[in-house]
């Protein structure tokens, strides 16, 4: 049909998406632009290469690629295991811990369901939980940028299924103690799966959170979910995974896409655990920093909470917001602001944080 006898004709149906897919939150990728002198510190990627290790695995798998991966990904679950005294029985994978998490709540949660997170957190949880036809419940962060447990606690119901718990939380870096969350798995009913999202949790200080494998040997209630996206340095891969009781673990195989880790993601995760002690050196280059960032923006009159993740936030009021945004794009520093919230710095090598402390320092109170 030309434009004109489509424009005549009369009008017809066209396929519409559901209900809960036109109104969805849309994800906004952290912002990139091309550039040689450009810093992308907006989506909290390891800004190191991925370890050697990795990159020869993938080399050596890039030649099977005209073969489907193992769809059970028993080595890599064997792998995990392994590292974490767990059984392979008691772990899933999925492309990136996001596709994990979708199945936990697609394989948990019918029409009308509630998840309760914290807010403002990660903003694939609203956009999951939608997708599935289930009810977000958001539960504002305190004072101090953490989660606020009790009021999670108070705000279950009957339709409560899936509770989300974030640590160190994205974007506040605000850790939960393991004291807090284990009296708070106390108050909540065991029908309800409690996930530990952990994505950040090799870049933080030991004690600072909470010892998630020891809560899900006492609570078979909680699943942890974690990735090999950020320190790992994995991000383009995209491998992460939940270790959950076996019923559990294994309706999460059941609901995954089939073959949706691929070969050179499953080889290059395990060789990334192969060279854990790499990865910690380069973790703790990173909290230092951090620590080095938070100390100086501290002196420039900034008032921050302590971040346990490799990025640090900024809350701020949309006139400051504006302010910042502005300043970094110019810089060609891209970072990722939340309005109404605040911004989030990923940390990266010490010559791009320090253009980071100079544009912030231009502006703080
Ligand atoms: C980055 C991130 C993830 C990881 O996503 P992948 O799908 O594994 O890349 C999960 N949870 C949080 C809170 C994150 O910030």
């Amino acid at each position: 049909m030309t434009a004109e006898q489509l424009l005549a004709a009369p009008a017809i149906a066209l396929p519409t998406l559901r209900g809960a897919v036109a109104g969805l939150p849309s994800y906004v990728p952290g912002r990139r632009s091309a550039g040689a002198d450009v810093a992308a510190l907006a989506s909290n990627e390891s800004h190191y290469e991925p370890l050697p290790a990795a990159i020869t695995a993938v080399a050596e798998a890039a030649g099977r690629m005209n073969r489907y991966p193992d769809m059970a990904a028993v080595e890599l679950r064997e792998r995990i295991a392994r590292q974490l005294g767990v059984t392979a029985a008691e772990v899933a994978v999925g492309p990136g811990s996001v596709g994990v998490l979708q199945q936990i709540i697609t394989g948990l949660c019918d029409a009308g369901d509630e998840v309760i997170f914290a807010w403002r957190s990660f903003e694939a949880y609203p956009i999951l939980v939608e997708l599935a036809g289930a009810r977000p419940v958001r539960i504002p962060l305190d004072h101090l940028e953490g989660h606020d447990l009790d009021a999670m606690a108070e705000a279950v119901t009957v339709r409560t299924k899936v509770i989300l718990l974030c640590t160190p939380n994205n974007p506040t870096g605000v850790p939960i103690s393991h004291d807090r969350i284990e009296a708070f798995l106390r108050a909540v009913r065991s029908d309800i799966l409690v996930v530990i999202d952990e994505a950040y949790v090799e870049y933080a200080e030991a004690g600072s959170g909470p010892d998630s494998l020891a809560l899900y040997r006492q609570y078979p209630n909680v699943c942890i979910l974690r990735t090999f996206s950020k320190a790992y340095g994995l991000a383009g891969l995209r491998v992460g995974y939940a270790v959950a009781a076996p019923a559990i673990a294994e309706g999460l195989r059941r609901t995954a896409l089939p073959f949706s880790v691929s070969a050179l993601a499953q080889k290059a995760a395990i060789a990334s655990l192969d060279a854990g002690e790499e990865m910690e050196t380069r973790v703790a280059a990173v909290r230092q920093e951090r620590s080095r960032m938070a100390a100086q923006l501290e002196a420039q009159g900034w008032k921050l909470q302590p971040s346990q993740g490799n990025f640090l936030w900024i809350r701020a009021d949309d006139d400051l917001l504006a302010r910042l945004v502005e300043a970094f794009d110019a810089a060609g520093v891209m970072v990722r602001a939340y309005q109404g919230d605040g911004v989030r710095i990923t940390v990266a090598d010490p010559a791009c944080n320090d253009r980071v402390l100079r544009l912030l320092e231009a502006h703080a109170a």
